[in-house]
């Protein structure tokens, strides 16, 4: 269907069209100048592939994170590189011609469903959406669409709504025999996000996954191995005061840090445009991209990672198993001590010479 035809089937006429475009770049922060570029990308975007962007119980923090990438800047993700049909954050209709939008595209099928948020369990009501359930919502959209992307903790897992009354749970839990592909983090990291979209659309096909459905591009690392404060940790130095100057650069394991159970790349691709990260800016992993995060309690068999910000009593740590961390501390340092611990320490080196290289600060 050309845009002319669409148009004409949601009742809008050009002038319209013209008017809500602009609408949208007002929105976006972009000049008028930009309608005519705009309209062309949307006219071209009618036969890319389309992008629709539910929502259950969230904070838009993942909206806002991907909207947020400087490079590809919003104008690009959202006119040259995907042709998002439904995200009511960033869609200039709303109501029922949103609504229209969402099931004329969802009766074609064929598209990308990104997911942002959880979805409750313990009642139906706590995201309700034109009347329906939000589960109801999703798993409609779901059943149409080429693969299902959630995005952020709280669409992966659970997230923070996992530790509250609702029951919240994440889109694996109950969108099945689908291709899912989990972005955990909170938020989710805009490269994340457009890598893992453009590989799809680039090899029609899923990228590697790990036992959590995350890609291995982004999530195949333990933080801990790749931490510019990895030093500091073989030789048993735990910032124990915020306020010491000495510490400011020690390991943050005693302040809760859960890289030693966390998969990212973080330390490597950073944030904000490759800026910085949360260690390199003073504070502890949360863990945010993975299960554990923040629930009390993942399943029956692991601990989840709340709270963020105090020690987990036992890390069972490879090759030193689950001990307390000042014991860990007292372990690796002698380990370093014996010289085992070089390579660790060489590595951490040439990781802080990277970042210092490359956070641009
Ligand atoms: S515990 Fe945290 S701060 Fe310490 S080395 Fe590991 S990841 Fe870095
Ligand atoms: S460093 Fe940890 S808490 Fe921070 S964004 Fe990365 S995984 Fe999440």
């Amino acid at each position: 269907m050309d845009l002319d035809r669409l148009l004409t089937a949601r009742g809008i006429s050009r002038r319209e069209f013209i008017k809500l475009l602009t609408a949208t770049a007002v929105t976006l922060g972009l000049s008028a100048s930009h309608v005519p570029a705009m309209a062309e990308a949307i006219e071209k975007s009618v036969t890319k592939t389309p992008v629709v962007w539910l929502k259950g119980q969230l904070c838009t923090g993942c909206t806002c994170s991907s909207i947020s990438s400087l490079d590809p800047g919003p104008e690009e993700i959202i006119l040259d590189l995907l042709s998002f049909r439904y995200n009511p954050t960033i869609m200039a209709a709303a109501g029922h011609v949103a609504q229209m939008a969402l099931d004329e595209t969802v009766k074609a099928g064929g598209y990308v469903l990104i997911v942002e948020g959880s979805f409750p369990t313990a009642d139906d009501r706590f995201v309700m959406s034109g009347g329906k359930p939000m589960r109801e919502k999703l798993l409609e959209t779901a059943a149409n669409a080429l693969v299902v992307i959630p995005v952020g903790a709280c669409a992966s897992f659970g997230g923070i709504p996992a530790a509250g009354p609702t029951g919240a749970v994440g889109v694996g839990a109950l969108v099945k025999d689908m291709p899912i592909i989990n972005l955990p983090g909170c938020p989710v990291n805009p490269r994340w996000l457009y890598g893992t979209v453009m590989h799809y659309l680039m090899y029609q096909d899923l990228p590697e996954l790990d036992a959590y459905n995350r890609p291995k591009m982004f999530y195949g690392k333990l933080l801990h191995d790749n931490c510019p404060r990895r030093g500091r940790f073989e030789r048993g130095e735990f910032l124990t005061d915020w306020n010491s100057d000495e510490q400011q650069d020690w390991c943050l394991l005693l302040m809760g840090c859960k890289g030693p159970k966390t998969y990212t790349d973080c330390p490597q691709g950073l944030w904000n445009d490759g800026v910085n990260f949360c260690i390199n800016a003073g504070s502890p992993c949360s863990g945010c991209t993975q299960p554990e995060f923040y629930a009390p309690g993942f399943g029956d068999t692991r601990v989840g990672f709340a709270p963020l910000y105090e020690k987990q009593n036992s890390f069972a740590l490879p090759g030193i198993g689950g001990i307390d961390a000042p014991k860990v501390g007292k372990a690796m340092a002698g380990v370093a001590a014996a010289g085992v611990g070089i390579h660790l320490v060489a590595r951490t080196v040439s990781g802080s010479k990277n970042k210092r290289e490359g956070d641009g600060v």
